[in-house]
């Protein structure tokens, strides 16, 4: 029995993360409102990038990413050498789990903190702690409770998925005050665009040496489907990172499409102010509807309802109505659905049937 292959401590405790869903069984039409993507999609000038890049297929791509970090640089105003370059961040979050703790060691994420964050530490065998929040908002009084010597990394998405708060600057800058320097903070920014004037916590991380910043082109950009990231760190940071990633971990079409799409910043712009404004509409349509919501900063919103019982039968309304939203119980909120801001159709369409959900029940 000893002779076995087997996996490394923690990886059979990873409870397998499934990404929201897009398809109702023996419906074509549906929509899907479960994985908080870009109604509208890629800009323009990323889809003809995406044209271009397909015929030089049989080229390896760079390895450094200068130019999508020189124009990632240019519009975010931060230093092209502090960047490092991921498949979707998502990558970046487990390259710093990787490189910065292992077993024995203690990873904190918050109670309705996004999902990957304790994948990650299992999957180096670390060990995930879990931090309450106060009114589904991350606590930073309850975060300092809990570092202890062997703290190595703190994930604090901001604003947060599935819950769409946000802390302000002054709480983050505290607790980026309060941590230990052998502990990093990562700001996980893949909702910042969403909010106007936000910088994710670049400026934290030009100030503290144990701050990172990871941003994606999978929310507001549009471009789920092709796996792009990036994180903002101090160069010692990236420089290791860089190291144990795979060197040819962005193809050229990733490169290429990313560095159009950041440069069209008209598009994002117009993206956040549309999101902004069908938010609103459907956070209070919903309301009204006596489905309440926090306030929320980012491209969906977490609907909340009586109990798992309601939160499961109006889920099952809306799919028997085409309308794919997302079950959050692994989340720790039974009681409530994720629902995208889906184009203007949609969100009317989604709005009108929970109301008639409220109605019959
Ligand atoms: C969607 C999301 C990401 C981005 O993942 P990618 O790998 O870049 O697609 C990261 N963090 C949070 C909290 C998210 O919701």
């Amino acid at each position: 029995m000893t002779d076995q292959i087997r996996p490394q401590p923690g990886i059979m405790d990873i409870a397998l993360y499934v990404g929201g869903a897009g398809q109702v069984a023996g419906m074509t039409d549906a929509i899907k409102l479960s994985a908080n993507e870009n109604p509208f999609g890629p800009s323009d000038r990323a889809r003809e990038a995406y044209q271009r890049a397909g015929l030089q297929l049989h080229r390896y791509p760079v390895t450094d990413h200068a130019r999508l970090r020189t124009a990632i640089g240019e519009v975010h105003g931060i230093d092209p050498e502090r960047i490092v370059c991921g498949t979707g961040s998502d990558e970046i979050l487990l390259l710093l789990c990787q490189a910065y703790a292992g077993p024995g060691d203690e990873v904190i994420h918050t109670r309705h903190g996004f999902l990957l964050y304790p994948i990650a530490a299992r999957a180096v065998g670390a060990t995930p702690v879990c931090v309450g929040e106060r009114d589904r908002t991350v606590d930073v009084d309850a975060i300092l409770a809990a570092v202890t010597e062997r703290t190595r990394i703190v994930f604090v998405a901001n604003p947060n998925n599935p819950t769409g708060t946000m802390i302000g600057e002054g709480e983050v800058r505290r607790l980026a005050e309060a941590l230990p320097a052998t502990a990093l903070l990562v700001l996980d920014g893949a909702y910042a665009e969403y909010v106007e004037g936000f910088d994710g916590g670049a400026g934290l991380v030009e100030r503290h040496a144990n701050v990172v910043m990871t941003r994606t082109f999978s929310k507001i950009y549009g471009l789920g489907g092709l796996r792009i990231g990036w994180g903002y760190a101090a160069r010692e940071i990236v420089d290791v990172l860089n190291r144990i990633r795979n060197p040819f971990n962005l193809s050229n079409t990733q490169l290429e499409v990313a560095e159009a799409a950041v440069h069209d910043q008209v598009h994002v712009k117009r993206c956040r102010a549309e999101n902004a404004r069908l938010r609103a509409w459907l956070a209070e349509a919903l309301a009204e509807n006596g489905v309440p919501s926090d306030t929320s900063t980012a491209n969906f919103i977490l609907a909340r309802f009586a109990d798992e019982t309601e939160a499961a039968a109006c889920d099952a309304f809306l799919q028997a109505n085409g309308l794919i939203v997302r079950r959050v119980a692994g989340y720790g909120l039974p009681h409530c659905l994720r629902i995208t801001v889906g184009d203007e159709a949609a969100c009317r369409r989604v709005a009108h049937a929970i109301g008639r959900f409220k109605e019959q029940t």
